[in-house]
């Protein structure tokens, strides 16, 4: 079997859910289990009306109507669907009113809320099929065993979900039924629906995908894979073919939003591939995640950058050798709430990185009773994601691009998790810097500084 994910974007309209059905169709004797996304922006759209609900606003889910009644209209489906979507868009409706009356939006009425928009997008993905002759059939999360804990908004699963999807699913499999299940949401062990934090869908097909043992997850987006660097730092950034479960957690932390940032976790206990593919290019071979590279890959993965950052750099007043230093400083990022990005640390002094959104005031006069403080901003981290086995040979090509740049790094720091190697530079640096670093590791051939 062959899990098939496709994000807002591909089911955004009625010309999209057909280049979906074909995509499908074309796989279909692998038996693919569908979990889709909302349409579009529909998620945005529901929280939007909450908003306005809270402020008391006359409710309106005319944006929502409009869209998924259009593409009913579209696709021909009013006979066979609108029985099935009209209640939930009445209920919906209800709940808005029932928002704008007690003005008060909890995690679970929130999640209750964008629940709607999955399960309006699967019901009509699964009717067209039906149309199509394709035994389809629309399945909600909780009918598919996804059972999460009860944090509301950013919910987990539970780990009686890896037996419960299987049992659920693969019957119907077995019957030449396509399921078509919600991404995205869950129930916990209350009944109340939950969701799995914003791009959450990318996880519900993971999880399908390794408890019911799929040859593969296919995560269907709008890109041509992880690309390389920013495009728009660097005009040659590429599609990259193979990246590493580690990789890819990675780059959903920094700044590659392709994927979700828990949605490698259940397809790397199993070890089973993941596939990023773009809907609107299916040709193209997408980037593939798989436990372990070949040796031959190159030592880089993918280049990105984070401007605007601020760097505090931290020297001990104390002895050298005092214990708890670093507990006393840590202990004043969190009584301001502060959350640290990037660390290095010798014996007497600390280099931090923080978002530059913080009032350091504060912070600045509490660890001034221990330590010399020095804030720096309009600071920059280039991050490289690659084998860091191989850091050695990436330090080196890093730090000879960096000096025939006249760019002086300011802070290094490898990552516990092996696959990132950051380094801070000024912001006026860091565009250039990805993209000469970019051309080394990845054309070679054209020389240095050109990209
Ligand atoms: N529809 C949800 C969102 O927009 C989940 C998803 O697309 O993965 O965040
Ligand atoms: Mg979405």
């Amino acid at each position: 079997m062959l899990v098939m994910k496709f994000g807002g974007s591909s089911v955004a309209d009625a010309e999209r859910i057909r280049t979906v059905t074909g995509i499908v169709k074309a796989q279909l004797q692998r038996k693919p289990v569908l979990v889709l996304s909302a349409m579009g922006d529909t998620t945005d759209h529901l929280l939007e009306a909450a908003g306005e609900a809270l402020s008391g606003k006359k409710v309106s889910v005319q944006k929502i109507q409009d869209l998924h009644a259009k593409t009913i209209q579209d696709l021909e489906l009013k006979a066979s669907v609108q029985a099935e979507i009209t209640p939930l868009l009445k209920e919906l409706e209800s709940l808005l009113e029932g928002i704008s009356l007690i003005r008060e939006l909890t995690g679970r009425t929130k999640d209750y809320l964008v629940s709607f928009g999955e399960r309006l997008s699967v019901r009509i993905v699964a009717a067209y099929f039906r149309a199509r002759r394709i035994k389809a059939q629309a399945v909600d999360a909780w009918d598919a065993g996804f059972v999460s804990d009860s944090n509301f908004t950013q919910a987990e699963l539970l780990k009686e979900s890896w037996d419960l999807i299987p049992q659920a699913l693969l019957p119907l499999l077995d019957e030449g039924v396509l399921p078509v299940v919600t991404g995205f949401i869950a129930r916990d062990r209350n009944g109340s629906i939950t969701t799995l934090g914003r791009g959450g869908s990318d996880l519900s097909a993971t999880i399908i995908a390794a408890s019911c043992g799929a040859e593969e997850a296919q995560v269907w987006k709008d890109v041509d894979g992880i690309l390389s660097a920013d495009p728009r730092i660097v005009k040659k950034a590429r599609p990259v073919e193979i990246v590493s479960y580690e990789e890819a957690a990675e780059l959903a932390y920094f700044g590659a939003q392709v994927l979700h940032p828990w949605a490698m976790q259940p397809c790397q206990k199993t070890g089973t591939p993941v596939l990023v593919k773009n809907t609107f290019n299916p040709s193209a071979p997408g980037t593939r995640v798989v436990a372990a590279l070949n040796k031959k890959t190159s030592p880089v993965r993918l280049i990105t950058s984070k401007k605007n950052v601020t760097l505090v750099d931290i020297v001990s007043t104390r002895m050298l050798g005092q214990y708890g230093f670093l507990e006393e400083v840590f202990a004043a990022f969190a009584r301001h709430a502060i959350s640290v990005d990037m660390v290095a640390t010798s014996e007497v002094s600390v280099s931090l990185t923080l978002d530059a959104a913080h009032d350091l005031d504060g912070l600045k006069k509490d660890l001034g009773q221990i330590a010399a403080v020095e804030i720096k901003t309009g600071k920059a981290i280039v991050t490289i994601i690659g084998d860091v086995r191989r850091s050695s040979e990436i330090l080196s090509r890093t730090f000879r691009t960096c000096e025939l740049l006249g760019v002086t790094v300011q802070m290094v720091s490898q990552g516990a998790s092996k696959v990132n190697i950051s380094f801070i530079v000024d912001n006026t640096e860091a565009a250039e810097l990805v993209r000469a670093l970019h051309a080394d590791f990845f054309d070679p051939s054209l020389g240095r500084g050109t990209s």
